[in-house]
């Protein structure tokens, strides 16, 4: 049996585990625990990989609004190109459908307006549209593509320059604390230990309070399918927007030379290696023909991902009141990416000080707006 000792655990090598394990490497050693044989496998590698300032209740956006600040100007050597790329996005509405451009509008944070433009003006920018299957239109000029993964590689690259160290192929069987130490034991028998323990395991994170006797916060994964289709450059050019469907929550987007197209879908799963169904293709590809005027002969590539929320839709990030030493960080939905950086932060900060950093808290983000014990109350 070997047992590997350090300061912090951290369950999960996703983007939520590595950034917040990148930020406390600085200072402290930490052992990353990745079941699978890769990092990033789950939910991290299976995002749109949109940057949508606009998305998400008001803790989310604040959230958001830190961590641009870092992907904007990330540290020399992070990544070698800029993870941000001009984008926009471009919700429609069909006729009967108007008032919602007013809500879609009304609810934009006042830093990151959205404009209506005409039905004309949308069907230029995005050539596929059918002109009659938009009534309204909006414009979000502040959505982006990320880049995903070399954010993701960025903190694996950061956290191992620190010092950590990231034990994959390592999946947690068993959690158990004595003498001040969080031991958590691998399904091959290894044993990690450390006095604070960081629960990044996505749509795992209640298995893994559970397995500390744990309440559960009341996380459910729901999956989300995407497929992968040619674009007509007539149609599709590669600076078009984001289209979203602003009554279906439907969208496609250029990607990579080719268009992604998904239904919004979320459907409720249990936590695992989440598959594309085919009835979900049909129907995205039922939902392109019908509002557009592509024809799709063939899904070239399509997948499905876990997005976890818990009832408020809001992150779950702190220390659980029960137990000593054991700290949630999980409830990303769908905006972990853009997430990552300021939870990250925030993880770190709560560890080392007990508190989030004045820089945070005055962006309005709060330890009670994040806390566990919210959702574990709610769940009694
Ligand atoms: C289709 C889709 C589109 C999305 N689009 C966007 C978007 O445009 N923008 C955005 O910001 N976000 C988006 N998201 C959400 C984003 O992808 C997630 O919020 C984010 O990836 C969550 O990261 P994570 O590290 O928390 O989880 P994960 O990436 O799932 O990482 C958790 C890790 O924990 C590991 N683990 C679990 N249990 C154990 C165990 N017992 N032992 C060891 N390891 C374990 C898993 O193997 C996994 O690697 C999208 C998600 C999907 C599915």
């Amino acid at each position: 049996m070997n047992i590997h000792r350090s300061d912090f655990l951290v369950i999960g090598a996703g983007i939520s585990g590595a950034a917040a394990a990148a930020q406390l490497a600085d200072g402290g050693t930490v052992t990353m625990i990745e079941m699978e044989e890769r990092p990033g496998y789950h939910s991290t590698g299976r995002s749109a990989a949109l940057y949508t300032p606009n998305y998400g209740p008001a803790i989310v956006r604040a959230v958001i609004s830190a961590s641009v600040e870092f992907y904007r100007d990330p540290p020399t050597g992070f990544t070698e190109h800029p993870i941000f790329s001009p984008r926009q996005a471009l919700t429609f509405v069909g006729a009967g459908e108007e008032g919602r451009i007013d809500e879609f509008m009304q609810a934009a944070t006042p830093a990151t307006p959205m404009q209506e433009i005409s039905p004309a003006h949308a069907c230029e920018l995005a050539p596929l549209l059918r002109r009659e299957a938009v009534a309204r239109a909006a414009l979000d000029p502040h959505v982006m593509d990320m880049d995903a993964h070399a954010i993701h590689l960025g903190y694996l690259k950061m956290f191992k320059a620190r010092g950590g160290n990231l034990a994959t192929d390592q999946r947690i069987v068993g959690l158990d604390r004595s003498g001040g130490l969080w031991r958590a034991t691998s399904a091959g028998g290894d044993v990690f230990e450390a006095p604070i323990m960081i629960n990044a395991a996505g749509a795992w994170a209640d298995e893994i309070g559970r397995m500390a006797g744990l309440a559960p916060i009341g996380l459910q994964p729901k999956r989300r399918t995407a497929i992968i289709i040619a674009g007509d450059p007539a149609l599709t050019p590669h600076n078009m927007p984001a289209i979203d469907d602003g009554v279906t929550e439907a969208y496609v987007k250029p990607d990579a030379g080719k268009l992604m197209a998904s239904l919004g879908d979320a459907t409720p799963s249990p936590a695992c290696d989440a598959q594309p169904e085919d009835i979900d293709m049909a129907m995205i590809v039922d939902w392109l023909e019908r509002t557009s005027h592509l024809t799709v002969r063939r899904i070239e590539h399509s997948w499905a991902g876990l997005r976890s929320f818990v009832a408020d839709d809001c992150p779950v990030v702190g220390f659980d009141p029960g137990s000593d030493g054991f700290f949630w960080l999980a409830g990303q939905g769908g905006y972990g990416i853009m997430l990552a950086s300021a939870l990250g932060r925030i993880t770190s900060d709560l560890i080392r000080s007990g508190s989030i950093s004045a820089a945070l808290t005055d962006k309005g983000i709060s330890e009670s707006a994040l806390s566990p014990a919210r959702c574990q109350t709610a769940m009694l």
